[in-house]
C-alpha cells in the first residue's frame, strides 16, 4: 500500500530564500560565475518525469522527461554532486540509451568536452519542449553509495538524481518536477514524496521542486511493510521496510519499541522538528552496499537482510537509523555553507563535515542508547572499540583530522582495507564522536550540570518547528552558539583537535565522563559483532593487524609487530609455526604471550611467492573496554539517560 492512503496531510514545500551567508559562499565557489551568469529560471514550466522500474529486477530503470524549452541551444545537467554524499559521484557512467527528441525529431546531442555531466542539444524552431529518455543501469555489485546496487528481484530503491537531467544554471529550488513511477507487479512502496495517487502499478505524485525530488527516494518491494511509529507524535513518522524475504521485514516488538522511542527522544533532544512527516526507508538485503543516506523528510537506510533478526547485525546497525534521522536537523536543516549548494553541479566544500557528520555521529550514537536500539553496555563497547581504533590509527601521524573532512570527496570511495590505518580515512565521523563527547562533558562541568550539548542542539537546530528549510552556518556560527551555552575557548578547543598531527586520539571526553579506555584479553562485543558480520578478524591491539578467516592480511599498522616483520596488506598467511593457518591457532599463540615474549612464524604468500615472517610480540590478546574511574562522577551514564520518561504503548 502506498503512502497516500495513510497520510493525506502532506504539503508541498517551496524551500525558502538563501541567506546572505550562503549566497556569498556560493559566489566564492568554482563554477559560481557560470551559475550566476544564467538568467533566472524560476518561471520555467514543470518538467514531467516518468520512471519505469518494472525492470528493476533486471537492474535497469527507464526514465523519460518532458522538459519545457525554447528554440536555440539547451544545456542539461546530470546530477554530479550528490547531497549527503559530499562528493561528485553521480553515476554518470551508468547512464545509457540517452536520446533527445523535439516535435518528433531526434536531436543530435553532444557531451561537454570538459564537464562530463553536461549535455548540449539545439532545440529546433517551433518546439516548446524537449523529450529526453535515458536508462540507468543499476550496478549489480560494487560498493558505491546511492549509486551502488539498488535493485534485487524483490526490493529496489530509486534515488531520483540517478535518472534525471535538469536545465544547467538553474537552482534546484526553482525547478518544478511532476514525477510518475511504475513499479513491478505487486510491489508496494514508501516515500516522503507528497500526494501519491496509485492506479495499478503506476503512481502519480504531486509537483515538487527538484530539491525535494532529489531529497525524496522511493523504497519499493515485494515484501513491504509500513508501520506508523509513535502514533501520539505529530508530525507523523513511518517505518517503511522492504527486504529480500518475508522474514527480513518481520520486525521484533522490542526493536520496534526502540524506533518508537527514537522518534520521541529526537523530539525531546531538539525540541522542534523541521519536516511535515518523516519516513525511515529501510531496505534489508545482502545485495546492497550497507549504508545510510539522509534526506530532509526521509532516510535511505540499507542493511543486510537479517539485520532485524540477528543480534550481531543489530549491533552493527544500532546507530544507522538514529544517525540518519539526526541528519534531518544536523545536515539538512542546519548545513555548513560550503555544502549548501544551489544545485548539483556546484562543487561542495567538506571542511565542516566534522560538524555535519561528526556531530551527527555523536548524536546518533547517543540516541542509540537513549532509544534503546542498543544497551548502555553495548554503547560503551562500541565507544571503546572506536576510541581504540582511532588511538592506534597510524595515519594520524601525518594527516590532521581536518584534512579527512576537507579531502572527504577523495576518501569516501576508498573501501578496501589495505593500508587503511596509515591512509586515515573519513575519521571526521568517529573521531568527532570523541570530540563532541568531550565538548558535552566540558559544557556540563562549566555550567555545574545545568547545561549540556543537548542545550546546544536545542538552540542550534531547534525551535521553531518548520517544514523542510535550510539554514547554513559557518565555523564561527558553531563557536558562537557553543559560547552562548557555556563560555569557553571553543575556537581553540576545536582547532587544537582538528589540526593536531601526532599520536593518540582525543580521549579527554571519555576520561571527562568518568571512564577510561583499557585493554584486556576478553573480547570486545562490538569488535566481535564486526568479526561475525563482516569477517574482519582483529589483532589490531596485539600484533597490529587485521586478517580474514582465510588468512588474507587486510591491514597492518606501521611500527607494530606484524608490520615490523614485513607483513603487508594483500599477503595471505598459509601457516603458523609450521601448522596450517587458522584463526584459532593464531589466537592461541598470541594469548600465550601475556607474560613472556614469543616469535610467531607466519608463512605467507605474496603474489605467488611465499616467505616466512617472524612476528615477535609480548602482551597477550588485547581488546579495548571502558572502565569506570573510581570516585569520578559518571557523566557518560547521565548523557545516555533517556530524556523521555513515559513509555506510551507504542
Ligand atoms: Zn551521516
Amino acid at each position: 500500500m502506498g503512502r497516500s492512503s495513510i497520510d493525506s496531510g502532506k504539503k508541498i514545500h517551496w524551500f525558502g530564500a538563501w541567506t546572505a551567508i550562503a549566497a556569498l559562499t556560493i559566489l566564492a565557489m568554482p563554477g559560481a560565475s557560470r551559475y550566476f551568469s544564467v538568467a533566472a529560471q524560476s518561471s520555467r514550466a514543470p518538467i514531467q518525469i516518468s520512471v519505469d522500474m518494472s525492470e528493476a529486477p533486471r537492474h535497469i530503470f527507464h526514465a523519460h522527461m518532458v522538459i519545457p524549452a525554447s528554440p536555440g541551444p539547451l544545456t542539461l545537467f546530470y546530477p554530479k554532486w550528490i547531497p549527503g554524499e559530499h562528493m561528485p559521484d553521480g553515476p554518470i557512467s551508468d547512464v545509457a540509451g540517452l536520446k533527445f527528441t523535439a516535435n518528433g525529431q531526434t536531436l543530435v546531442w553532444h557531451r561537454d568536452s570538459v564537464e562530463m555531466f553536461e549535455f548540449h542539444v539545439d532545440v529546433p524552431a517551433g518546439a516548446t519542449s524537449v523529450e529526453a529518455s535515458l536508462d540507468y543501469l543499476n550496478p549489480v555489485d560494487g560498493n558505491g553509495f546511492s549509486a551502488g546496487p539498488s535493485a534485487t528481484s524483490q526490493v529496489s530503491i530509486l534515488e531520483w538524481n540517478d535518472v534525471l537531467l535538469y536545465p544547467a544554471g538553474s537552482k534546484s529550488d526553482d525547478l518544478t518536477y511532476v514525477p510518475r513511477l511504475r513499479l513491478p507487479d505487486g510491489w508496494k512502496f514508501g516515500t516522503a514524496l507528497p500526494d501519491a495517487k496509485q492506479q495499478g502499478n503506476t503512481i502519480q505524485f504531486g509537483a515538487v521542486s527538484l530539491t525535494t525530488l532529489v531529497d525524496s527516494p522511493v523504497l519499493a518491494g515485494a515484501f513491504f511493510r509500513q508501520i506508523r511509529l509513535a502514533t501520539d507524535v505529530k508530525p507523523p513518522h513511518f517505518l517503511d521496510l522492504a527486504g529480500d524475504s518475508a522474514a527480513s521485514v518481520d520486525i521484533p516488538a522490542e526493536e520496534l519499541d526502540a524506533y518508537n522511542k527514537l522518534v520521541r527522544e529526537a523530539g525531546a533532544l531538539f525540541g522542534a522538528r523541521h519536516y511535515d512527516h518523516y519516513d525511515f526507508l529501510l531496505s534489508l538485503t545482502d545485495h546492497f552496499f550497507p549504508n545510510g543516506l539522509e534526506h530532509h523528510q526521509s532516510s535511505d537506510n540499507r542493511a543486510p537482510e537479517r539485520t532485524l533478526l540477528d543480534n550481531d547485525l543489530r549491533e552493527m546497525n544500532a546507530d544507522l537509523l538514529p544517525h540518519e534521522f539526526a541528519h534531518s536537523w544536523n545536515g539538512k536543516y542546519r548545513r555548513p555553507a560550503g555544502l549548501a549548494t544551489p544545485n548539483y553541479d556546484v562543487p561542495m566544500k567538506g571542511d565542516l563535515l566534522w560538524v555535519y557528520e561528526g556531530l551527527t555521529q555523536y548524536i546518533g550514537e547517543t540516541l542509540s542508547a537513549r532509544a534503546g536500539t542498543r544497551s548502555e553496555d553495548a554503547y560503551r563497547e562500541a565507544l571503546a572499540a572506536t576510541a581504540a581504533y582511532l588511538d592506534y590509527q597510524s595515519g594520524r601521524n601525518w594527516r590532521p583530522l581536518q584534512d579527512t573532512a576537507t579531502a572527504a570527496q577523495t576518501l569516501y570511495l576508498i573501501t578496501g582495507k589495505a593500508w587503511f590505518s596509515y591512509r586515515r580515512n573519513v575519521d571526521f565521523y568517529d573521531e568527532s564522536w570523541l570530540i563532541w563527547l568531550e565538548a558535552d562533558t566540558i559544557i556540563r562541568k562549566q555550567t555545574g550540570g545545568k547545561k549540556s550539548l543537548d542545550d546546544f542542539c536545542r538552540s542550534f537546530h531547534g525551535a521553531p518547528s518548520t517544514g523542510p528549510k535550510l539554514v547554513p552556518y559557518t565555523f564561527e556560527d558553531v563557536v558562537a552558539a557553543m559560547n552562548a551555552i557555556a563560555p569557553y575557548n571553543w575556537t581553540k578547543f576545536f582547532r587544537d583537535r582538528l589540526d593536531y598531527v601526532g599520536p593518540r586520539a582525543p580521549l579527554g571526553g571519555i576520561e571527562g565522563s568518568g571512564w577510561k579506555l583499557e585493554y584486556n584479553e576478553f573480547t570486545n562485543t562490538h569488535i566481535q559483532a564486526e568479526e561475525h558480520t563482516d569477517g574482519t578478524i582483529n589483532f589490531t591491539y596485539s600484533l597490529g593487524m587485521t586478517v580474514k578467516a582465510d588468512g588474507s592480511v587486510l591491514d597492518v599498522i606501521p611500527a607494530m609487530p606484524a608490520a615490523e616483520s614485513g607483513l603487508a596488506p594483500g599477503m595471505k598467511v598459509l601457516s603458523i609455526n609450521g601448522k596450517a593457518w587458522s584463526v584459532d591457532v593464531l589466537h592461541d599463540l598470541v594469548s600465550k604471550t601475556k607474560d613472556r615474549p614469543a616469535t610467531i612464524e607466519l608463512l605467507a604468500d605474496n603474489d605467488g611467492y611465499s616467505k616466512t615472517y617472524r612476528v615477535t610480540y609480548k602482551g597477550g590478546e588485547r581488546f579495548p573496554h571502558l572502565v569506570k574511574i573510581d570516585g569520578q562522577p559518571d557523566l557518560l551514564s547521565e548523557i545516555l539517560r533517556p530524556l523521555t520518561t513515559s513509555t506510551p504503548k507504542n
